[in-house]
């Protein structure tokens, strides 16, 4: 089974929920302009894409194949 991390999308308000939400601390809000995630840290959870209220978080493969 692939390993998934969170991305954020452009869309991005940076609320700041997802970095609360998240139980590793794997998320930032950079800047106050957008979120990211830190692929080695995140856990692959989805509980940032289920709290992000603008619906711009993507789980995403780490690894190339789907
Ligand atoms: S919860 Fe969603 S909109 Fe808010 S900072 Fe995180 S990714 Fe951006
Ligand atoms: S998927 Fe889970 S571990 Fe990864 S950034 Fe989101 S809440 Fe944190």
């Amino acid at each position: 089974m692939a390993q998934k991390y969170a991305f954020v999308e452009r869309e991005c308000v940076a609320c700041g929920t997802c970095v609360k939400a998240c139980p590793r601390s794997a998320m930032t809000v950079y800047k106050g302009v957008r979120a990211g995630c830190d692929a080695f840290i995140c856990a692959g959870c989805g509980t940032c894409a289920k709290a992000c209220p603008a619906a711009v978080i993507q789980m995403i493969s780490k690894g190339g194949d789907e």
